[in-house]
């Protein structure tokens, strides 16, 4: 079975670039196959979080395409103490259930929520840092904490990705969990769980334990409702909720990467209702907060980290913790593989090949491009009307790499191509199925996307 990760490796090679290969998936070892379910283990619990982040799926799809079936990836630790404890990416559906934050382990369980729905451990008031950019939506968050259902309802909550949305959000739900005589009960979620389990519970003839669900609880936290836009039937659920809990003066926390007025396709009533209560935006952390955040952070996972190291690092990422985290994450992982301390140089070197290494994300007309490079057809044919065969698949390949190698929805791509969302949906299950059915396709499928990966990785 080593044989089969020696074969994902050298196409993990080819797809990844041989310095970025090196630096992260070289160092993994194979550890065991059983079932459908491969276990790697990587050298310790930095290297793990950085794999997990970012290379994770990649991995898994390689591997699948070298075995010839879809297989399930677990990383352990090289030490092998925590072979138990491995992290594994969850599907929408189990993040409902699952915690997979990595101090799972370490800290005390989270509160459960109505229906075993956890929320991510780490997201506390007490791990945010306040600063000027997120103060007024940490004190409304906090005050909702509070006296849910008296001060501000809803909270609407909403700033650019990776500004700790979802972190303010998830404190709401612990505290509300949290020290009270009377257990409350919280439903956290984010938008399109909503929406996929609305759909399951009408696919299945259940509605009235859905409404049941959402009725009877004393907080709805519903994270990015942006996802709500162009989802008719899902507004339309949500407005009732949303009705109904208002109405008993039951408390509704809602986060979204853009204020009401700007979600597109959102019915004019469902926009009344999110700005009939607060709005409070995160903007982006100035540089004091961004050291604070690292302090904090390094601190929490038992780390040094210099005031000068500190500084850079927070200079060098200045728009979105996610990505801050990111680069201290990074920082830990290669200094502890290489067994040297965090000086400002080592940081500098370290930093300088995350930039370069940084995946680009490709856009809606690159893979337009290499689409249409790769299959011979014309540029303009893919955006026109045509429909002979070679465009109408080249069109359908073009729509399934948009989805799968950018954020944009369905109904976006929808809009670009001038087709409705729809045809996106079934060119993306039909181009997916094929490429998982013929080898050729898939291939050649490939071959775009190789096209596509930024230059220098
Ligand atoms: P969003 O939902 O806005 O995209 P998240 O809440 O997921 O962003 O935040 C991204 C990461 O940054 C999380 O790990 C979160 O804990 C962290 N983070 C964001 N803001 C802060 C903050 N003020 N203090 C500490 N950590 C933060
Ligand atoms: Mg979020």
């Amino acid at each position: 079975m080593e044989a089969l990760w020696e074969k994902t490796s050298d196409r993990l090679r080819g797809s990844l670039g041989g310095a970025c290969f090196q630096t992260w998936i070289a160092p993994l070892r194979f550890v065991s196959m059983e079932g459908k379910r491969v276990t790697l283990a990587a050298p310790n619990r930095f290297f793990r979080q950085w794999i997990e982040e970012r290379y994770l799926d990649a991995v898994r799809e390689s591997l699948s395409l070298e075995a010839g079936e879809k297989l399930e990836l677990a990383l352990t630790l090289q030490d092998g103490k925590s072979a138990s404890n491995h992290l594994k990416r969850p599907s929408p559906q189990q993040e409902l259930y699952d915690d997979y934050s990595p101090n799972r382990a370490r800290g005390p369980q989270p509160p459960r929520l109505e229906r075993g729905i956890t929320l991510n451990s780490r997201y506390t008031f007490a791990e945010f840092v306040v600063g000027s950019g997120n103060q007024f939506a940490h004190a409304a968050a906090k005050a909702v904490a509070n006296q849910p259902g008296e001060k501000y309802n809803p909270l609407f909550i909403y700033g650019g990705v990776g500004l700790g949305k979802t972190h303010l959000a998830n404190a709401i739900g612990h505290h509300l969990l949290s020290g009270r005589e009377r257990k409350l009960r919280v439903i956290y979620l984010s938008a399109e769980i909503f929406m996929n389990e609305l759909i399951s519970s009408l696919r299945r003839d259940r509605m009235a334990e859905f409404k049941e669900r959402f009725r009877k609880i004393d907080a709805l936290i519903l994270d990015d409702v942006q996802f709500l836009a162009g989802r008719e039937r899902t507004q339309e659920e949500f407005f009732h909720t949303f009705n109904s809990l208002h109405a008993e003066r039951h408390q509704i926390v809602l986060t979204s990467d853009k204020v009401p007025r700007d979600i597109p396709d959102l019915e004019e009533r469902l926009r009344n209702r999110f700005e009939s209560g607060l709005i409070a935006d995160i903007a982006p952390p100035d540089l004091e907060t961004r050291v604070a955040i690292l302090h904090k952070k390094a601190a929490h996972e038992n780390i040094t980290l210099t005031p000068d190291v500190a500084l850079y690092v927070a200079q060098s990422v200045s728009s979105n913790v996610r990505e801050l985290e990111g680069s201290l994450t990074r920082l830990v992982a290669l200094a502890s593989l290489r067994g040297c301390t965090i000086t400002l140089d080592f940081a500098r070197q370290a930093l300088r090949d995350l930039i370069s290494e940084k995946l680009v994300k490709p856009d809606i007309e690159s893979i337009e491009r290499a689409t249409a490079d790769l299959l011979h057809i014309k540029l303009s044919d893919l955006r026109s009307k045509k429909r002979t065969q070679p465009i109408a698949l080249g069109r359908q390949v073009a729509m399934y790499l948009c989805r799968k190698l950018t954020e944009c929805s369905f109904p976006a791509i929808g809009e670009h191509f001038g087709r409705d969302h729809s045809t996106v949906i079934h060119a993306y299950n039909l181009i997916s199925k094929r490429v998982s059915d013929d080898p050729a396709f898939r291939q050649t499928i490939e071959k775009i996307e190789r096209q596509l990966k930024p230059r220098g990785a």
